[in-house]
């Protein structure tokens, strides 16, 4: 791997970017060069204006949960799932892809669950087991950052595929993937965590 270093966010000069051939020769990225005070100078306006717009919301201060400092696990148990409104459910993939993937928004209302980058959820899918017990909980990585999808709303999100076949091939039908994936705007979820 190349030593990336903190090149890794180098910007580029508008007034030079680099072309292809030579980022295809490149083993290492290249020295950040010194940036043109005024590379915008002579843009017209109504860019400047488009570029302070674009890059409002970059930087600043991130409000992190309350349980960052001492990040919380396992607040909602599986005796007692938190129940979680379906705020969104986007499917990702092309409708001809041979996959569906979907991005799930939840809505937790009134419900704490302070999460953190690299946690997961788990989903407890309604009905029972062949033994009459609820079915186990299925993990879904959290796919927002900590303050959700939009800060100060209670929600985050989860990424979804669709699971119709098992790890050999064979035809199957993954009973919590295909649940969450049909789920609907406003419908609820009864979701235990948050989890490592
Ligand atoms: C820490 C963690 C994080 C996870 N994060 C995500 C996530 O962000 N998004 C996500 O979609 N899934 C994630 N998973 C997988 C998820 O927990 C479920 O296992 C998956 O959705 C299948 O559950 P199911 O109930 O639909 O299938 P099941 O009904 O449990 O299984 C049906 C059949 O499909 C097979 N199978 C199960 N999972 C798969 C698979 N992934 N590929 C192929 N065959 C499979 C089973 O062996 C079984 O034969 C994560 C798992 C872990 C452990």
């Amino acid at each position: 791997m190349p030593d990336r270093g903190d090149r890794s966010l180098a910007q580029v000069l508008t007034s030079r970017p680099h072309t292809i051939e030579e980022q295809l020769s490149w083993d290492t990225l290249p020295e950040q060069a010194a940036l043109e005070a005024s590379s915008q100078a002579n843009a017209p306006p109504e860019v400047l204006a488009a570029t302070v717009a674009a890059s409002a919301g970059q930087g600043g201060a991130v409000s992190a949960p309350w349980s960052a400092g001492t990040p919380a696990g396992e607040l909602v148990y599986p005796a007692a799932p938190a129940l979680a409104r379906v705020a969104g459910n986007l499917r990702l993939t092309d409708a001809h892809a041979s996959c569906d993937i979907r991005h799930i928004v939840l809505d937790f209302g009134q419900t704490a669950m302070p999460v953190l980058e690299g946690q997961s959820l788990g989903v407890q899918p309604p009905g029972v087991d062949a033994s009459g017990r609820p079915h186990h909980v299925r993990l879904y990585s959290i796919a927002s950052p900590r303050d959700g999808e939009r800060p100060n709303y209670n929600n985050l999100s989860i990424t979804v595929k669709r699971v119709t076949e098992d790890h050999s091939g064979a035809p199957a039908r993954g009973l919590c993937s295909n649940y969450l994936c049909d789920l609907k705007a406003g419908d609820e979820v009864r979701v235990v965590g948050p989890l490592w």
